[in-house]
């Protein structure tokens, strides 16, 4: 008799162990998810949409999602997606490279960005 009990007992205990990170996982994400919109921070939002674009890519496989839905969301997320890209890097890189150094338009050499005359030939760089 203790044998499907047992049996019965650890069936219960490993869906509950399969079920559980999901949902941890729908309510540590919905918190988490008003606070990227709150942040805006470039890297949150980038993360969740990845998070987003997976979840709608496994609805689609499931049969959740329909056809058309599963490619308007994805196209809007995928656009959302490069536009955090696209912003992050060049405005890390582009600041650095324009404010070291010139060139002097008269005798080509290396100046410094917020010098008025060249230190080469004396042209006025303004
Ligand atoms: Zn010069």
């Amino acid at each position: 008799m203790i044998g499907p009990v047992l049996l019965f007992v650890l069936f219960v205990l490993s869906i509950f162990y399969v079920i559980q990170p999901f949902v941890n996982d729908n309510l540590a994400v919905d918190p988490a998810s008003d606070n990227d919109d709150r942040l805006s921070s470039d890297a949150l939002n980038k993360v969740s949409l990845l998070k987003q674009i997976r979840e709608v890519e496994f609805e689609k496989e499931i049969g959740i999602t329909a056809e058309e839905d599963y490619v308007r969301i994805k196209n809007e997320l995928m656009q959302e997606a490069a536009k955090v890209i696209k912003t992050e890097p060049v405005s890390a890189q582009a600041k650095p490279k324009t404010a070291k150094l010139q060139i002097c338009p008269s005798c080509s050499a290396s100046v410094k960005a917020g010098d008025k005359f060249c230190g080469s030939c004396g042209t006025s760089l303004s």
